[in-house]
């Protein structure tokens, strides 16, 4: 019983899961993000004046320099894929119907990166450094989430 354990496959083990649940907040600066992303369907950022970076989305303090900063600075709504990625599988692990793409795009006027799904690449396959434009949900469906953002849709796309 005091010997120790080598071989983890040869410990005695069996299965079970453990639902956990959470909720996380947004705090102070991504309430304003999410309010002014439902209500006025803008992007904000917070500049930081020492380093000279835009946060998206915005947030209370710079991770650089810890400056506090306010959600004071408009970005997008267009932007470049900075990278991405297809998913076959959801968070849980379970094969999806329907691959989702999903994107890293740096927002024009932003230094930051923004995850988000990408939309409708079509037939032309998606490239690194290609313009892509947010597409939000209306103004009457906004309901101040990160799902009134529908995604990210590729533009200035040649024939
Ligand atoms: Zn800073």
């Amino acid at each position: 019983m005091f010997e120790k354990t080598s071989r983890p496959a040869d410990v005695r083990r069996w299965p079970g899961s453990i639902p956990v649940g959470h909720r996380y907040t947004p705090g102070r600066a991504g309430e304003v993000f999410f309010a002014a992303l439902r209500d006025g369907g803008v992007l904000l950022g917070s500049r930081c004046p020492s380093c000279e970076l835009v946060y998206v989305p915005a947030r209370a303090f710079c991770e650089r320099c810890f400056s506090e900063l306010a959600p004071d600075t408009e970005v997008g709504p267009g932007g470049e894929l900075v990278s991405f990625t297809v998913a076959f599988a959801g968070v849980d692990g379970r094969p999806l119907d329907v691959p989702v793409t999903y994107g890293l795009v740096r927002l024009d006027g932003a230094d930051t990166v923004f995850l988000h799904v990408l939309l409708d690449a079509g037939d032309e396959p998606l490239e690194i450094g290609e313009r892509v434009e947010a597409v939000l949900r209306p103004g009457t469906e906004r309901t101040g989430s990160i799902l009134d953002i529908e995604g990210f849709r590729p533009v200035e796309r040649t024939a």
